[in-house]
């Protein structure tokens, strides 16, 4: 048998790039050993998105909002999934391809476990889409096993309350739309984006919109069936007014949102380096029995932090 050519140590200390697929397997295990290791998961969907943005829009945000964070931060970026777990209300639109919850949830959680094999610690979704009632689902499943994962929306996790923007964030609109332009305009068709609507069930002041700052007497936009089915309302998937969208919007966005991340990452890797585990256990037994959890070599039998 050929004796396996190693690669230089420069190498093995120094990513060939910031996407873990394009690694090699020791490239990849040494960076995670010796230099960071959280893995960033970029989740979005395959849906329509009106006559202007193509359908791996949400997709294609997360992408590219994931890239840029792991440039800065130093993560690494698990390859996207693409197809996402949709809210009730895309059901039966043209072009929306989606996963069934129980499916979603199983892919997030496979894709984690899986990773952590190459010796992730810590997991930190991004998604572009909103599939909340999925994707926190699973983040808590996997809490449960013992995989340390956050899960956030950009735009939740932005804030944004029209600062930047002139609306809240809502679907193929003025904030995705120039996110697009921002980040693959070549894939963007501007002269034919047209205002979209949306028919509420419940008058809006009740419900926190995507990327607002919340007030008393609100509900999370993800807490409810607020509208009609999209199919039966809507010539086309356009929720908002995509008109307002523009590329220096869109840079603004990303910026900021690249920001908050690269700063949440930094934290959390200042507060347990490499190699540390910030859970303290794993469980494989998960939802199906957690009474017996051990702690690792890093934390007291109370999941507390072993300083040395
Ligand atoms: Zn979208």
């Amino acid at each position: 048998m050929a004796e396996m050519k190693k690669q230089s140590s420069f190498k093995l200390e120094k990513r060939d790039s910031v996407w873990f697929q394009d690694n090699t397997a020791p490239v990849n295990m040494a960076y995670i050993k010796d230099v960071c290791d959280l893995a960033i998961l970029p989740i979005g969907a395959i849906e329509q998105h009106g006559p202007h943005c193509p359908c791996g829009m949400d997709s294609f945000n997360a992408i590219g909002i994931a890239e840029k964070v792991a440039e800065k931060s130093g993560a690494m970026v698990l390859p996207c999934p693409m197809y996402g777990g949709h809210p009730y209300m895309h059901m039966g639109m043209p072009c929306t391809i989606p996963l069934n919850y129980d499916t979603h949830m199983a892919l997030l959680h496979d894709i984690i476990a899986g990773a952590a094999n190459a010796g992730f610690n810590k997991f930190l979704i991004i998604s572009a889409h909103g599939q909340t009632c999925t994707m926190a689902t699973a983040v808590h499943k996997l809490g449960m096993e013992g995989f340390f994962t956050l899960g956030s929306t950009w735009y939740d996790f932005l804030r944004d309350d029209k600062t930047v923007l002139e609306d809240y964030m809502w679907h193929a609109d003025e904030a995705e739309s120039s996110m697009g332009l921002s980040l693959y305009g070549d894939k963007m068709h501007m002269d034919l984006a047209i205002a979209g609507g949306g028919t509420p069930l419940v008058d809006g002041k009740w419900k926190m919109a995507p990327g607002e700052h919340s007030h008393p007497g609100q509900m999370y936009h993800f807490e409810g069936t607020f509208a009609l089915m999209e199919k039966d309302d809507l010539e086309f998937g356009v929720i908002g007014d995509p008109t307002k969208a523009s590329k220096e919007k869109g840079d603004k966005l990303v910026e900021g949102v690249t920001e908050h991340y690269t700063n949440l990452v930094k934290d959390i890797m200042a507060k347990f380096p490499c190699g540390i585990n910030p859970l303290g256990f794993r469980n494989p037994l998960g939802f199906n029995g957690c009474a017996s959890i051990q702690y690792d070599k890093d934390h007291d039998s109370r999941g507390q932090l072993l300083r040395k």
